[in-house]
């Protein structure tokens, strides 16, 4: 969500843009418990607003902090 909302230069390909973040980055003397996106994220769970997410590896190489992404968070939706 964060690299689609990244703004385009050219007017007529920017209209088509479909993702927008919506609300302000967080204060960085306030941040928020749990995930810092958390405020302004379509996803945000409980658990967002309580606990940071850990980092994981998504595929090889590549790593996400995201509870969507976590075997915690798995795991507790599964039982
Ligand atoms: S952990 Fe993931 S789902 Fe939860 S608020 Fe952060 S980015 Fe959104």
């Amino acid at each position: 969500m964060l690299l689609k909302s990244i703004p385009i230069p050219n007017p007529r390909i920017a209209k088509q843009k479909k993702v927008q973040v919506v609300g302000e980055p967080p204060n960085p003397i306030n941040i928020p418990p749990g995930c810092r996106f958390h405020p302004r994220c379509p996803h945000a769970r409980d658990i967002c607003k309580k606990e940071e997410p850990p980092l994981v590896e998504a595929e090889k190489g590549h790593f996400v902090a995201c509870w969507l992404y976590s075997e915690k968070e798995k795991t507790s939706t599964t039982s």
